[in-house]
Parts: C-alpha cells; structure tokens; sequence
C-alpha cells in the first residue's frame, strides 16, 4: 500500500494526482513526491508554488522547497531561488549529489544551472497584475504580510508512505505572498515545514511560515507521535501550543498534518478550515478539517 498526502484543495489535486500517476508507474517514493510537485510548479494557474506564483515586495518571484526522507534523515532544501522551476528538484539534487542540506539564493540557482537547468522569466500577465495591483493598495509590506489571510493556502507539503515502513515529506512553495525580499518561511526548513522518521511517521505545515518555523512545527508532530499520540492528537498538541504560546501570530492560518508509519493521518489547522488530499493506492479523497481553538 502505498499512501499519499498533499495539502490544499486545488494545488493538492494537481500534485497528489500527478504524483499517484509517476507511482503507478513504478516510481520509487521520492521520484512520486519529486513529480507531484514539479508537476505543480510548472502549472502557471498554482499561485502559491512554482511558475506563476505570487512575487516578492519586489515583483520578483523566490521559490522555496524541501524534501526529506526517513530511513536516515537525508534532507535537501533550497530557499529564495529566482528563475528556476521545478526547485523540488534542485533540492532532491542537493540532497543526493551534495554533502550539505541547504542551498540559498543565487548560489542554489548557480547550482540548478550546474545541473544543466535551464533560467527562465516565472512571472506571468496574471502575477504581474497581481503585483501591480498589491503596489497600488499595500504600500507597507509588514503590515500586508501580518493583517492578510489573502492568497494563502496554495503552498503544497506532501508527505509519501509506503512498506518497509518508509516516509518521505517535501514541500514547495513561493512563500507569503508579497514578502520582504529574501524572506524565508517554513517550507523548506526541516524540522519546520517538513519531517520524516521511519520509527514514527512524518508530518509537514503550510501558513504562517514564522509561527511554524518557531514552532518547529513538523518535529515537533513527529516528536509527539514518537511519545504515543496519534497523528489526530499530535497535530492538536502542536496547533494548540502555537495558539496558546504565539497569539500574535493567529492573524494569519497556521496548519500541521501528520501521518505515522501505520498509515493514520490527521491534522489540525487554526483561523480558517484546511483541506488535505489523501491517496491510497489510487484511491482519492479530499478531507476538510475545521479549525481548533484552546
Ligand atoms: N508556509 C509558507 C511560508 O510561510 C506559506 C504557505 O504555506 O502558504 O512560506
């Protein structure tokens, strides 16, 4: 059996279908989370990940992604990378052909380009509107960034289970729309926006990116899996926590989802309702979980 997890309604669609289709054909599980999310950065329509997506207070569009696997903790990330899609792959790529865990910036597209990608222009007419429109209302970038709960939730976190027990989690996203330039959120933080442990399980985040990431949002699920708390109650832990510890950050929705190695997934989320998609064995279903107070 093999079971597949993606966030968001649309987005998760896109990639948990296309990842299914690269499973059923043999794909191994980091190559299944590897194309469900390239697929969904190369899609123009995703406004949250990829080409497309929403730019930075600079017009400029900076993509970040991780993956993650669980039988010994390799881990590649890239952040704030201009001009590249599919970045899943530049961060597969610094996990596999690297020693280190994180590429940044221009030094992690100098290395997309050693692989022989190619740079290309991400914005289109709809971002450029998109941005033009934003610079005409939201002059002040901190205050955007803190007060909107606009244009989030398209950001895709995956996490893959198969036999063996075997986890991996990736994830991949443009980050909080209309960011400070070189702003880094959760995503492609291990630990934060993503983790994976064979003993246990894996579990990822998508929304607020700093409360998340203080949080250590996705260990910290893994963690409380590992101390005997179903994947439902470890994702409430850790929401809770985040309510209880960083109220300032409840103006914008923060989420967490887990799976353990048994194949039980839950999540919780808090603001506003988050939808995950569920694959099992090419059998799909979207769940919606409502949001959870103190
Ligand atoms: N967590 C992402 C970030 O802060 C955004 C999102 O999930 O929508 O970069």
């Amino acid at each position: 059996m093999t079971t597949l997890l993606a966030t968001w309604d649309r987005p998760g669609e896109v990639a948990i279908q296309s990842a299914w289709k690269a499973r059923s054909q043999g794909a191994d599980l980091i190559s299944t989370l590897e194309q469900g999310l390239a697929t969904a950065e190369l899609d123009e329509n995703l406004i949250a990940i990829g080409a497309g997506s929403v730019p930075n207070s600079k017009g400029i569009i900076e993509l970040d992604a991780s993956i993650m696997e669980g039988r010994e903790f390799r881990s590649g990330a890239v952040c704030a990378v201009t001009d590249i899609v599919p970045v899943i792959s530049v961060a597969r790529a610094v996990m596999e052909k690297t020693p280190h865990v994180m590429l940044a910036g221009d030094r992690a597209r100098d290395f997309a380009l050693s692989l022989g990608m190619k740079p290309r222009d991400l914005s289109t007419e709809n971002s450029r509107e998109r941005y033009a429109e934003w610079l005409k209302t939201q002059p002040d970038v901190a205050a955007y960034v803190h007060a909107s709960t606009d244009k989030m939730g398209d950001t895709i976190t995956m996490i893959g289970l198969e036999e063996g027990p075997h986890v991996v989690a990736a994830s991949s996203t443009s980050g909080l729309p209309f960011k400070l330039p070189g702003r880094v959120g959760d995503s492609p933080i291990i630990g934060a926006g993503i983790y994976a442990d064979d003993e246990v399980g894996a579990a990822g985040a998508t929304g607020n990116g700093e409360a998340l990431w203080r949080e250590v949002a996705s260990l910290r699920a893994v963690e409380a899996m590992a101390h005997g708390m179903t994947p439902q109650q470890a994702c409430e832990h850790v929401i809770r926590h985040l309510i209880r510890r960083q109220p300032e950050s409840l103006a914008l929705p923060s989420v967490v989802f887990a799976m353990n190695v048994k194949g039980e997934f839950g999540a919780a989320t808090c603001i506003s309702p988050f939808q995950l998609w569920v694959c099992r064995d090419g059998e799909f279903e979207m769940v919606v979980f409502e949001p959870i107070s103190l």
